[in-house]
């Protein structure tokens, strides 16, 4: 059987079901619905929890890979309704990076090709990212949580500002030209 639906279009209760007879659906995607847990917005913020908590029953495993495979994802349903202070976020990549460490010597026993992932360094040594093993490309946290690109983006902004600001002085002042 398929599902044949996106996961984050389903209700609570479908979500409930699906997860409950997964075994039954031959395009059941664990990642997707772990992805699909904070984007779905046909559910409230408690019931994702619960999705999350439930969906856990079944795959915790895969959840805990996620740290490796996409660790972004795995933050976002891990701290679902959490506010985070930057120690937080500090402890959670620390608890992460040492939790990839395990399960990369776990797996290099297995496979030998993570040669697609490298470790993080933007340069910046109090980047909390720094050391955390990411896969080439896809990752949102380089944008949302790395310090070197958080850095960039608000030298970006400000630039912009600067610019925008003499734009508008230069118009004040034709303004006033015109008037005189
Ligand atoms: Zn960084």
């Amino acid at each position: 059987m398929k599902i044949d639906r996106k996961f984050n279009t389903l209700s609570f209760n479908e979500y409930l079901n699906y997860i409950d007879n997964h075994k039954q659906y031959c395009d059941f995607n664990t990642l997707g619905l772990y992805r699909s847990i904070f984007e779905n917005e046909n559910t409230s913020l408690d019931e994702k929890i619960q999705i999350r908590e439930f969906a856990n029953k079944h795959f915790e495993k895969t959840f805990e890979f996620l740290q490796i495979k996409d660790p972004w994802t795995y933050i976002k349903v891990k701290t679902l309704g959490l506010e985070l202070t930057n120690g937080d976020k500090d402890e959670l990549w620390r608890q992460i990076r040492k939790n990839q460490e395990l399960i990369l010597k776990k797996k290099r026993i297995k496979h030998q090709n993570f040669g697609e992932y490298s470790k993080h360094n933007c340069g910046y040594e109090t980047c909390p990212m720094n050391g955390i093993m990411i896969k080439q490309g896809s990752f949102m946290a380089e944008y949302e949580m790395c310090i070197g690109n958080i850095n960039k983006y608000a030298q970006k902004q400000k630039s912009e500002r600067r610019k925008s600001e003499r734009k508008s002085e230069k118009s004040i002042i034709k303004n006033e030209l015109d008037l005189e």
